[in-house]
């Protein structure tokens, strides 16, 4: 299935202005399955109530009801609907045409990306943490979904799209600002987007491509990369030393949305297995942990989060 956002870009005023003549529908990305089961809802109740520092784990799977698509669900996901495949760390950090390539769709993707909003299971998580009950939550997503739903004892294991790194310099910007930089080195660049992939991009032909101008550091002058892990690189050694802590000070794991097939989120699994940790997973289809799991759930994040009681 080929997917069209229709966007479309306008050039008005020295500024690109985006029109959305098709709203993709958030089912389109959500996998299907059974109805909720009121029994599963009860143990999953009980798993909650009985866990006093309940870690909570979350994938693409919890941002899809979001209209943020997932990796690898069947059929929905991303591998399952094009040939694209995410951009590589070592690329990205060793070409400056893979850069531009990087930066040009992102920079078309930026506006629709930034502006997906929580949906009732970052709620949900949001709520538990007010009440006491979340000890802490690790994301692998990088779409900002939790800290906009009001989340902060928060890891995010991979970064997050709404931060840019200077390679060179270090130096953090929001990117939101370079959105701006963008605009003004490209006023009458124009593109049409063709898909919308989990970390924001977006397929374009190769002469839009050449001809966008990147920004770089406005600090330093150095090569710009959004703060986020991308495949074939790794997740920092104090975070993960981080994470692990909060998992081995846990007393139960809940995942929600990830089939665990990356490795730096099962490690997390291990380190609780070893603890000897109740796991409960909530996730459509099957996970790399379902036989550690004593509570295995395949129910729309969104849809049974909300049915449990923090208190
Ligand atoms: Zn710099």
């Amino acid at each position: 299935m080929r997917l069209s956002l229709g966007l479309g870009f306008k050039q008005g005023k020295g500024r690109l202005a985006v029109t959305h003549s098709q709203q993709c529908s958030t089912g389109l990305f959500v996998p299907q399955s059974p109805p909720l089961d009121p029994e599963k809802v009860r143990e999953l109740q009980r798993f909650i109530s009985l866990s006093k520092r309940l870690l909570v784990m979350t994938g693409a799977g919890v941002s899809t009801e979001s209209g943020i698509p997932d990796y690898r669900s069947e059929k929905v996901g991303l591998y399952a609907r094009t040939d694209r495949r995410p951009i590589q760390h070592r690329d990205f950090i060793s070409s400056a045409p893979v850069r531009q390539q990087y930066w040009a769709r992102n920079f078309v993707g930026w506006p629709r990306f930034s502006s997906h909003l929580p949906n009732s299971a970052h709620q949900a998580l949001s709520s538990w943490e007010r009440h006491g009950k979340l000890y802490w939550l690790v994301t692998q997503n990088v779409d900002a979904l939790h800290t906009k739903a009001g989340s902060q004892r928060l890891t995010e294991l991979h970064g997050c799209m709404n931060r840019v790194l200077c390679l060179d310099c270090g130096d953090q910007t929001p990117r939101g600002l370079l959105q701006e930089r963008f605009e003004v080195l490209n006023p009458t660049w124009s593109a049409e987007a063709h898909g919308l992939a989990p970390d924001g991009d977006i397929f374009l032909s190769e002469d839009q491509v050449q001809s966008f101008q990147v920004a770089s550091c406005a600090r330093c002058g150095g090569p710009l990369k959004p703060d986020v892990v991308f495949f074939g690189d790794t997740v920092h050694r104090d975070k993960v030393d981080f994470v692990r802590r909060r998992v081995q000070e846990a007393d139960s794991l809940l995942v929600v949305g990830s089939s665990l097939q990356v490795y730096s989120g099962y490690r997390f699994i291990i380190t609780a297995q070893e603890r000897k940790l109740p796991i409960a997973i909530l996730n459509i289809g099957p996970t790399r942990s379902d036989h550690l799991a004593c509570l295995k759930l395949d129910s729309r994040c969104g849809e049974l989060l909300p049915l449990i009681d923090p208190r």
